[in-house]
């Protein structure tokens, strides 16, 4: 009767203080270090199934354990050619879960903008890394509240800005920041696809959409990597040569930018143009890219005869096993939250300056 006594008391015990502590952070404290860890992809259109779950066939320090979806029917599919368990399965409902599945270390969100903020806030609250994909979020605000979720329940917030792991963008990096050619004087950075769907989240502005936030981020990732520097101004104009299909966002953005060193940049992004370039001109010397932010085959020479042209095998597959690493040794992240963050501030500005006509400071 006593040890019945002992054993139901000990069992109270367990249980308040399993709601003491969230699920995950009891997890976490007990798990045993893993050589791998395990990814959830929320969200399994176009960039989840033709990029990252191939990349995560190529991983070293991470693989697929889980997926979120609203679609039963990819469920289905998913479950069957990355071998994933039932107990690994999610919708967008039952995802707060996840808090109690010690299978999964990391949530990757891969939806539309618009709803980058909440998923990366619940994974954060489920004691969950976080990979987010860019543009991080439509607004400044959505961006402090997921970097503050994730510092307050202590967990690492990644944006999948794949070319900053990618060692063709990272030599013309090292030219800024070692001033080989002096200081950058003009950068000319371009990225643009033609996109001739009608009703996708890209042509939509309540889900996130718009050339700036989607290839723009590119195009300004050119410019800010390629002066080392943060712009302090920004002057920019939106067009459309197809209203019929940009109604509610630009098809096409361009925007000048000034940084503090006196560097100017002018940056153009379109969903009606194939283009996909850079050119920095320094004091004496250049650096040309084409293309600059590719999946993969990023390349270019330097005016001094060195050619940038560096094999990978997949960028994802790299940064997902970079990101992995920091996480693991509690290391700094190459792209973290804040770099997301940095992107929209000057997104935001971009859009102000559409909307005066007028330079708008950052
Ligand atoms: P997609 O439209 O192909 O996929 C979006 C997914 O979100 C789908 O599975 C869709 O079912 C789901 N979804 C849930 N709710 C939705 C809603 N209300 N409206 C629309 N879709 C909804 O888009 P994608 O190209 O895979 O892009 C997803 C994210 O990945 C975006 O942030 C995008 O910018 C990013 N992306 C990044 C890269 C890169 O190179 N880093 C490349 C492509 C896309």
């Amino acid at each position: 009767m006593l040890l019945e006594r002992r054993d139901f008391l000990s069992s109270l015990t367990l249980a308040s203080a399993a709601t003491l502590f969230t699920g995950s952070s009891l997890l976490a404290a007990t798990a045993p270090k893993k050589d791998k860890l395990g990814i959830a992809l929320v969200g399994l259109g176009y960039y989840s199934t033709d990029l990252l779950a191939p990349a995560l066939q190529l991983t070293e320090k991470c693989h697929l354990v889980g997926i979120v979806t609203g679609t039963p029917a990819k469920a289905e599919t998913w479950k069957t050619k990355y071998n994933i368990p039932d107990k690994n399965i999610y919708t967008y409902q039952n995802f707060d879960r996840i808090a109690n599945n010690p299978d999964i270390d990391i949530v990757y969100v891969v939806l539309p903008p618009s709803m980058h903020r909440e998923f990366v806030v619940r994974a954060a609250k489920a004691g969950k890394h976080v990979f987010c994909e860019k543009p991080m979020a439509p607004s400044v605000a959505d961006c402090e509240a997921m970097i503050s979720a994730c510092k307050s329940n202590k967990v690492k917030l990644a944006i999948g800005y794949r070319c900053q792991h990618d060692p063709n963008i990272q030599a013309y990096m090292k030219v800024a920041k070692e001033q080989k050619f002096g200081k950058v004087k003009m950068v000319n950075s371009a990225a643009g696809y033609v996109d001739n769907r009608t009703t996708h989240w890209k042509q939509n502005k309540a889900l996130g959409g718009g050339v700036m936030g989607d290839m723009g981020v590119y195009a300004l990732q050119g410019a800010r990597l390629a002066t080392g520097e943060e712009p302090i101004s920004v002057i920019a104009q939106a067009s459309t040569t197809r209203p019929e299909i940009y109604k509610e966002v630009e098809e096409t953005m361009m925007f000048m930018l000034d940084f503090p060193s006196g560097a100017r940049a002018a940056c153009q992004t379109s969903f009606g143009i194939n283009m996909n370039h850079l050119q920095i001109n320094y004091e004496k010397g250049w650096v040309k890219m084409e293309p600059q932010s590719g999946y993969s085959g990023n390349k270019g020479s330097m005016s001094d005869g060195t050619i940038i042209n560096f094999p990978i095998k997949s960028q994802q597959a790299k940064q997902m096993d970079e990101d992995c690493l920091a996480i693991m040794n509690n290391t700094d992240l190459i792209a973290p939250g804040e770099e997301g963050l940095r992107d929209i501030r000057v997104v935001e500005a971009i859009y102000k300056s559409v909307k005066s006509g007028q330079s708008v400071k950052i």
